[in-house]
């Protein structure tokens, strides 16, 4: 088995007995990607050196006994993560030289817990997508098939975990974008519940619904990558001081007797999802009865209105977070403008994509005088109701059962014209940031040409828990997330 194959807990193991260094592990994956990615193209930014300086001290602190389950251990990260000196771009050409002064919250965690940073990761442009076709950098191919691609928007962070590049990686969800590319990269994905993990840092999207998460090779990873970056920050006025219940990556493999899974009637009755998809869910409910879980029948009326109200809801917020990006204090300026206002007209123009344009003008105009009650207030009505459907499905069962998108991963260029279509396609994901409570994606199955399937594991707030324990349960019955996809230089 090579390095680079490793899982973090494997990989924990061996550094802590000092039979690898963190710099043989590092050199392994940086190799990798080295042979890989320009196939790929999983990483904005490799950080070479700072990986390697990193190294270094996590062998200074596993000689002095002092190591934590992160020690060491390669991470990479979604490029809206805020790096000190590592150039963050959203993948936008308007942020394409910003090089933050400070550290995000999450990163000053993984610094502390020793964790070693490989580089940046892809997107949509500030996560503006489903499928990471929308960066203003580069094209990100699926690692299980190259003509595919990734998901999106942590398109890049998924594949990179996928193809072996990276032991871990984060990423971000706002609508399903750390959920929809795990499943699509048949990787583990986690977006946790609004609060639980502070977001001073990471490049504003829609505020009311942005959340980061871990994506790693299995459940047991995730949680030990969750115990790294979650917790009260005082610098974000989201984040929550509810006690983290326990240490998440204590997580029994004792089967799951007296655990209730709530079936949502609707999503079996969605329309254009894929046979395959609701065959792996299916066979995935099984595989869990037979470890004691009980299936129960529970609603969700609402999950049809979800997308609407996302799609007023994140264009409203974005086109206000967006807003200062004009030319004046950092990023991209046309310097060619003599006047303010045709200069931050047109560093606008030049500097954001398409579909960041698109959504800027949809939430400019829903938020324009005389609209409001139409669009953002309507919306939000609709936003309480998502609410109270889940709080009602929660009285019934510890978890609700889903799955992460209805088809498994599209060729690259099929969906890139009809946005419409790939925006109905996070009808499964969006609910929860709506909510603001946590799921997760596992691999599942594959389908009939070979593509991953992920199974949509949901919990009430703070329940994250019960996730990573149906999560574990269900990987220690099923190989699906043992399979890795067959590339050209194994
Ligand atoms: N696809 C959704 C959107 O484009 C979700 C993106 C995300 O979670 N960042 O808004």
């Amino acid at each position: 088995m090579k390095l680079y194959e490793l899982t973090i807990v494997e990989a924990h193991a061996l550094l802590k007995q000092k039979k690898i260094s963190s710099e043989e592990l590092t050199r392994s994956v940086l190799e990798r990607i080295n042979a890989l990615d320009d196939k790929i193209g999983a990483f904005i930014t490799v950080a070479d050196e700072i990986a390697l300086a990193m190294a270094r001290q996590a062998d200074s602190m596993i000689a002095q006994g002092m190591e934590t389950p992160l020690t060491g251990i390669p991470i990479a990260i979604k490029d809206l993560i805020c790096t000190q000196g590592l150039r963050t771009t959203c993948a936008s050409r308007i942020l394409e030289n910003f090089i933050p002064p400070y550290d995000a919250f999450v990163i000053k965690q993984l610094k502390k817990a020793g964790a070693v940073i490989v580089g940046k990761t892809n997107m949509d442009e500030f996560a503006m997508g489903s499928s990471t076709e929308n960066s203003g950098i580069q094209i990100t191919h699926n690692p299980w098939d190259f003509n595919c691609i990734p998901g999106g928007s942590s398109g890049g962070s998924a594949a990179a975990v996928a193809a072996d590049m990276c032991f871990g990686a984060l990423g971000s969800d706002t609508g399903g974008s750390v959920r929809q590319p795990a499943s699509h990269c048949g990787v583990v994905g986690l977006k946790p519940t609004y609060g639980r993990v502070s977001r001073f840092g990471l490049v504003a999207y829609g505020s009311s619904l942005d959340q980061i998460g871990p994506i790693t090779k299995n459940a047991a990873d995730c949680a030990l990558l969750m115990n790294g970056i979650a917790g009260y920050d005082p610098q974000d006025s989201t984040s929550s001081p509810t006690p983290i219940p326990d240490d998440y990556s204590v997580i029994s493999g004792e089967g799951l007797t007296g655990v209730k899974l709530g079936i949502p009637r609707e999503y079996q009755a969605t329309e254009g999802i894929d046979a395959s998809v609701s065959q792996a869910i299916r066979k995935a409910i099984g595989v869990l009865e037979t470890l004691g879980a009980q299936c129960v029948d529970i609603s969700l009326p609402l999950t049809r209105h979800a997308v609407s109200a996302y799609y007023v809801i994140a264009p409203c917020e974005a086109s206000s977070n967006l807003a200062r990006y004009d030319g004046v204090k950092y990023g991209f300026r046309d310097t060619n403008q003599t006047g303010l206002a045709e200069m931050q007209r047109s560093t606008r123009s030049l500097g954001f994509g398409d579909e960041v344009q698109r959504r800027i003008i949809l939430g400019t105009y829903a938020l324009s005088a005389g609209y409001y009650d139409a669009y953002y207030k309507k919306a939000s009505q609709v936003r309480t109701l998502v609410i109270e459907d889940f709080k009602k499905a929660f009285e019934k069962c510890d978890v609700i059962i889903a799955p992460v998108a209805p088809t498994p991963a599209c060729p690259i260029g099929l969906m890139t014209h009809d946005p419409l279509q790939m925006y109905l396609g996070d009808i499964f994901t969006l609910s929860a940031n709506l909510a603001g409570i946590p799921g997760m994606s596992t691999p599942c199955g594959f389908s009939d040409k070979g593509m991953p399937i992920g199974l949509q594991i949901l919990s009430n707030h703070f329940n994250e828990t019960a996730i990573f324990k149906v999560a574990h349960n269900f990987q220690q019955a099923t190989d699906f997330h043992l399979k890795k996809p067959q590339l050209d230089i194994d």
